[in-house]
């Protein structure tokens, strides 16, 4: 039975050469309400990415949005070197209190260098490496995200603007170079703990991450 009444994507406007399709979707329940999950599949390596979508967000301007890169170690297994899961759950419950918004959630582990060498740089870490000498020193640049799937993704849900949930310029910067128009900022959270706090540090002082540590030890 047709039940077009529950889809997002009434119209997708992917064209043939868009970078990512729609592949599934469905209504979830979760913690912070009901979410419709998009599946997108990118065209030439199979790779999904997820939104997960509060409302309608189809020609609406300032839209919450949370840009977000899976993070196993964290969001998995409880890692405490970073606050992505923090940051994923902070986004989820804004925007389930909200009237509608957008979750992009991006398959690029270790800021785009996968699993297996974030754990290699996470080893050169526990030998007195910062995250980005230890990415360096494995022959990465600081910051392989993109975000041009995260565009595409936002453009065929028909999101007119955004109010981006992050703390990171560079985020806003590389968005809005792939043409998504961001009104606004909405802070993230960054809570701190013993083993995350030398990285949230340098995140803050190395790419201008727009973090207030609640615990800094110029306040404590
Ligand atoms: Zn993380």
């Amino acid at each position: 039975m047709r039940n077009d009444q529950t889809r997002v994507l009434l119209h997708p406007v992917g064209g043939s050469d868009a970078r990512v399709r729609v592949y599934s979707e469905a209504t979830l329940p979760t913690r912070h309400g009901a979410f419709r999950v998009v599946v997108f599949r990118e065209r030439d390596t199979d790779k999904e990415h997820v939104a997960a979508v509060k409302g309608d967000v189809r020609g609406r301007e300032g839209v919450p949005v949370r840009v977000h890169s899976e993070c196993l170690t964290s969001e998995i297994l409880g890692s405490l070197k970073c606050d992505c899961r923090d940051q994923l759950e902070h986004a989820l419950a804004h925007i389930g209190s909200a009237r509608c918004g957008v979750v992009v959630y991006l398959r690029q582990e270790g800021r785009g260098i996968g699993l297996g060498n974030k754990i290699r740089a996470y080893a050169l870490q526990a030998r007195g490496a910062d995250t980005y000498e230890a990415n360096r020193a494995l022959g990465f640049a600081d910051d392989l995200r993109r975000y041009d799937v995260a565009a595409e993704i936002l453009k065929q849900l028909g999101v007119a603007s955004i109010d981006l949930i992050t703390n990171n310029p560079l985020k806003i910067a590389g968005l809005e170079r792939e043409g998504v128009r961001v009104r606004s900022r909405i802070p993230s959270v960054a809570p701190l703990n013993p083993h995350n706090a030398d990285y949230l540090r340098t995140k803050r002082d190395r790419t201008g991450h727009l973090i207030e540590l609640f615990a800094d030890e110029d306040s404590a």
